[in-house]
Formats: structure tokens, C-alpha cells, sequence
């Protein structure tokens, strides 16, 4: 059974520790075993989550941007695209983001530019990647989406991996 984004959110600060250990239990698999069960996992898991009930990436994460992307969401606001770039643009020092946040795209849970979303929103919570186990963000995204937390606590399972009692 998945755990809503509700179910979710005060699971949270219990699970810090056990992810230490679990992390090192994922040193005894080989990254293409994790790859596989990640990337089946998040196909079964997935579909069973609303994102139009959660809208957390969109909330709480600013997504990078290609130039190309700035000019498509420039001429949705109808403005300049140097002009968009100085209001809702920053530069972290290796890719540039949307520093709105919430994002100024949300619209009661929902992306009012769904068909038009930079493709760091419509990849997310990039699940697909390769070498899984080694992704910092793994871990960061486990505590803001639904579909992360739950797909590693199916994982946890499936390699079985026991903590406490
Ligand atoms: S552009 Fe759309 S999908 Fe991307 S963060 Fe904003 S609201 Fe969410
Ligand atoms: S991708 Fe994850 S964080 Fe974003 S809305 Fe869907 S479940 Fe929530």
C-alpha cells in the first residue's frame, strides 16, 4: 500500500537513521540490480500517485533551465526573454533555475503550462537515470516526492533489508 504525500510527511524524520543503514546495505548490490529494481518499481508505483494532489516538486524545488526553455516561458508571459531571465532566473554557478518558489507556473496543484514545462519538470523525479544508487538526489527527492519515498521503501523490501526490531 503507497503512502500519500499526506502519509508521507511524518514518516520523515524516523527514517533518517535507517536510510544511513540502508545506503550501506546498498553497497553489497550492483548498481545495475538496484537500476533495474528502481526503474520497475517507479513503473508500478507511479501511476498509483496524484500528483494533482501532492505538487510538491513544483512547491518546494526550482527547476533548471535550458536558454531555450527561458524564451518558450518568456512568450508565455508575453515579456522579453533578458527581461524574464532577470526577474525569475537565477545561476547557481553550474545551471541556471527558475527561482520562483512556489513556482509562479502553479495554479491550484496544477502546471498551468503542463504542455510547455521545462524538461527538468516533465523528467522529474528522474527515476529512469542510470547508477541510481550513487545519486545524491536520490536521497533529497525521497524527502519531497511521494513516488521517491516510495518506491525506496518498496526497495527496502525487495533487497531485504530489516531495521530495529
Ligand atoms: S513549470 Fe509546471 S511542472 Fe514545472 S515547477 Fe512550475 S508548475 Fe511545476
Ligand atoms: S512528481 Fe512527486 S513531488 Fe512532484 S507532484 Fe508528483 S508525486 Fe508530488
Amino acid at each position: 500500500m503507497v503512502k500519500s504525500p499526506e502519509e508521507m510527511q511524518p514518516l520523515l524524520a524516523s527514517k533518517n537513521i535507517e536510510n544511513m543503514f540502508f545506503k550501506k546495505h546498498l553497497r553489497n548490490f550492483k548498481s545495475e540490480l538496484i537500476d533495474q529494481s528502481i526503474h520497475s518499481l517507479n513503473q508500478h508505483i507511479s501511476p498509483q500517485i496524484d500528483c494533482t494532489t501532492c505538487a510538491n516538486c513544483c512547491t518546494k524545488l526550482e527547476p533548471g533551465l535550458e536558454e531555450n526553455e527561458i524564451v518558450t516561458l518568456a512568450h508565455i508571459k508575453q515579456i522579453e526573454p533578458i527581461t524574464f531571465k532577470q526577474q525569475f532566473v537565477a545561476f547557481d554557478g553550474e545551471a541556471l533555475f527558475l527561482k520562483t518558489k512556489p513556482c509562479m507556473f502553479l495554479n491550484s496543484c496544477k502546471c498551468s503550462i503542463y504542455d510547455s514545462r521545462p524538461n527538468a519538470c516533465a523528467g522529474y523525479p528522474h527515476l529512469d537515470a542510470k547508477d541510481m544508487k550513487y545519486k545524491r538526489s536520490l536521497w533529497s527527492n525521497y524527502t519531497v516526492c511521494p513516488i521517491v519515498f516510495n518506491v525506496i521503501e518498496a526497495l527496502k523490501l525487495e533487497l531485504n533489508f530489516t531495521y530495529g526490531s
